[in-house]
């Protein structure tokens, strides 16, 4: 069975690199009908925070990942991860290093001056440890394989390999006996059971590191896949100013919604032809590493706004109301619920549909915007209070006859209907831009929309 994770480190918020990672974990298991796990590595103690792991925990909760068992904290495994170096201790694939941090130092500035690559140079690997002074301090290193090639058959990358007299025999535990990253993410992926590692490719290198572990330990290898990181629109590597910014900010600053994100992020890398639009139904059923693309990704926000106005269409209104409500001044859910038909098909948004609501509920008099009042200055003569007048003699206030009637008006004033409906929807909007002028009319109601006219005349 198909078991995989997702481990961030707790030192941030959720960014959409990582959100991506987890959605393609979670794919994967879900597509496969096995497990997804999220392990929180929080063995950096000075770094991890409380509030980073709620925020990552809340964002995955937004995207709708849920995961399966217990979340596991690394940090509290600690006890089984130096019990992992004492076995390789034991079996010889590892040794204890008493070189002092001096002496390491000196070797690294001898291997600078040479141009070397700096890495331990195994001085204690075939010493014996009595010849260390009694009581020293050490650490536990493995021992890695000095030759031949190194090779992983990435489900995404395709082979790589390595040759092994690069590795250096990297630290398992610490001299205060506490283990090293290294040793933690090897020793709970396989107490886990994972069988499929999705990362980020800039942990291809440390995939080399792990396998000479895993393989010291006898255990099974799992099927590594290492998707391209994402890039801004320009090619550089995704920072804060393309946008790389935690879920949540996506959420509250840009008004996106959860499916139009996750829908997002799956197209980032990841691709069904020319589809855009795929479902969480679809997504599962069709998720493949296959279909993985090798090169960076680039973010588009324009892309991100569009998908996020198609579900914004399709969300249900009283969802919609739901969340619009509280951005909205004066809000009346009820009335909301009425415009909403009419509000999202322009909105790309959660914003851009709550200022479009706005004006349902703004305080007369209104004070136009400056297009609107551009638009109310440039009307014919007298025009604003013909409308008035019309609108006035109807008490068949539906969107037929409220048509049928400024178009007459329109016609008999010798006028393009656009003269007519601008000014007026200045003066019901106070902007320049809404929903068209007769759903303006009706959800308006025949009171308000007839003071808001007069208050222009
Ligand atoms: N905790 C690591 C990170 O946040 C991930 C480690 C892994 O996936 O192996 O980058």
């Amino acid at each position: 069975p198909v078991v995989t994770r997702f481990a961030p480190s707790p030192t941030g918020f959720l960014h959409i690199g990582g959100a991506r990672t987890a959605l393609f974990n979670w794919l994967f298991a879900r597509h496969h009908g096995g497990k997804a796990l999220l392990r929180i590595e929080d063995t950096d103690k000075k770094r991890s925070t409380q509030e980073a792991i709620d925020a990552i925990i809340d964002g995955l909760d937004w995207l709708g990942l849920d995961w399966d068992d217990e979340t596991v904290f690394q940090s509290q495994r600690a006890k089984r991860h130096a019990e992992v170096a004492q076995q390789l201790l034991d079996s010889g694939n590892a040794y204890k290093c008493f070189a002092t941090p001096e002496e390491l130092e000196q070797m690294r500035e001898e291997q600078r001056a040479a141009k070397k690559p700096m890495r331990y140079d195994g001085r204690w690997r075939d010493r014996d440890p009595s010849e260390a002074p009694a009581g020293a301090p050490y650490v536990v290193r493995l021992k890695t394989p000095q030759s031949g090639k190194l090779e992983i058959e990435d489900a995404v990358q395709g082979i790589v390999s390595w040759q092994a007299s690069e590795l250096d025999d990297y630290v398992l535990l610490r001299s205060d006996g506490t283990p090293t990253y290294m040793l933690s993410v090897v020793v709970d992926d396989h107490d886990m059971g994972v069988t499929h590692l999705i990362r980020g490719d800039d942990h291809l290198n440390n995939a080399f590191r792990q396998l000479a572990l895993i393989r010291a330990m006898g255990w099974p290898e799992p099927v590594y896949a290492h998707i391209p990181l994402i890039h801004g629109n320009d090619g550089a590597k995704l920072s804060k100013r393309h946008g790389a910014l935690g879920v949540d900010a996506y959420r509250d600053e840009m008004g996106i919604l959860p499916e139009a994100l996750f829908n997002y992020l799956l197209r980032l890398g990841w691709g069904y032809g020319d589809t855009e639009k795929i479902s969480r139904e679809e997504a599962i059923k069709l998720f493949s590493l296959d279909n993985v693309g090798k090169s960076p990704s680039r973010f588009d926000p324009k892309k991100l706004a569009n998908l996020n106005g198609i579900y914004i269409r399709e969300a249900d209104d009283a969802r919609l109301v739901e969340i619009a409500t509280p951005m909205i001044a004066n809000a009346d859910p009820e009335l909301l619920l009425q415009a909403m038909p009419v509000l999202k098909e322009r909105a790309r948004s959660l914003h851009e549909l709550a200022d479009g609501a706005g004006f349902l509920f703004a305080q007369r008099p209104l004070a136009p915007d400056e297009k609107a009042q551009k638009a109310l200055d440039a009307a014919a003569e007298g025009i604003i209070g013909k409308i008035h007048e019309k609108l006035a003699s109807t008490g068949d206030w539906t969107l037929e006859n409220l048509e049928i009637i400024v178009k007459q008006l329109a016609d008999d004033e010798g006028l393009g209907l656009g003269k007519v409906a601008q000014p007026m929807r200045a003066a019901l909007t106070g902007q320049s831009n809404s929903p068209g002028i007769f759903d303006v009319l009706v959800l308006l109601g025949r009171d308000e929309s007839l003071a808001r006219i007069a208050d222009q005349m």
